[in-house]
């Protein structure tokens, strides 16, 4: 076989490999998935850990009482059943880059953080804010992709009640060594494609009407969805671990 690179080129900084390297292994083969559409979820990358596939909820408890998960289960997405509590799934996990597809209520009810209110919690501890703020002004930090009481997102990208959107968020678990924070959370997220946050620094778990700080928690945790009351649609959610260079 032909050489792919070379083999006399200088090493590269802070790597093992040279500049071209013929030896610097192959990017692992990840078949993509697909866009969703407003009537078809989208579809997976080949190696993402499914947490949310429209046709069960088996993965998913209710942080009530650990028992099983009571939102409603319809044609492929789930929605808040107000009153039977958060959901979180069973698995945990750390570092990853996430996809959630969601939709606010169809019929428009209530106004500021009283419309179409969800949340997705990394860890179950870290809300990136799920409100419907299509023509519907909240305190900034609280609109649709804010970490919520931290940052606002970098722009507003909603779109219409009863319209399916998707987050695409990268997650970076915040470390611990003991008591001591090693290194903070940060966070990037697309809504509908658009970049709301690019690697923000997170100053602690989300708070209502407090300042975030930082306490020890385990280094994996689930993934949590918000009830706050509003009928907010889910589906086609799934996640896939950090992984570094050269990991074949
Ligand atoms: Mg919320």
């Amino acid at each position: 076989m032909a050489a792919l690179g070379y083999s006399d080129t200088p090493i590269i900084p802070g790597s093992t490999f040279r500049v071209h390297d013929s030896d610097r292994p192959q990017p692992r083969i990840v078949t993509p998935g697909t866009a969703g559409t407003q009537s078809e979820p989208g579809t997976p990358p080949s190696d993402a850990v499914i947490l949310f596939d429209g046709k069960s909820l088996d993965g998913w408890q209710s942080c009530k009482d650990d028992g099983p998960a009571k939102w409603e289960l319809t044609s492929g997405y789930m929605q808040v059943l107000p009153g039977t509590g958060s959901i979180r799934t069973r698995a945990a996990f750390g570092s990853c880059q996430l996809h959630v597809e969601f939709a606010s209520p169809t019929v428009v009810k209530g106004d500021g953080q009283g419309r179409g209110n969800s949340g997705v919690f990394l860890m179950g501890l870290y809300e990136v804010q799920v409100l419907d703020c299509f023509q519907n002004p909240t305190y900034a930090d609280g609109t649709t992709g804010g970490i919520y009481g931290q940052f606002p997102p970098l722009v507003n990208a909603c779109r219409k009640p009863g319209e399916w959107s998707f987050y695409d968020i990268i997650w970076e678990a915040p470390v611990f060594d003991g008591e001591t924070l090693r290194t903070p959370a940060y966070l990037t997220v697309l809504l509908n494609g658009i970049l709301l946050h690019n690697r923000k620094e997170l100053q602690g778990p989300t708070e209502h009407r407090k300042q975030a700080a930082y306490r020890p928690h385990p280094a994996t945790g689930p993934l949590e969805l918000q009830d706050h009351g509003d009928l907010v649609r889910f589906r086609n959610i799934w996640y896939r671990p950090l992984t570094g260079y050269d990991m074949v």
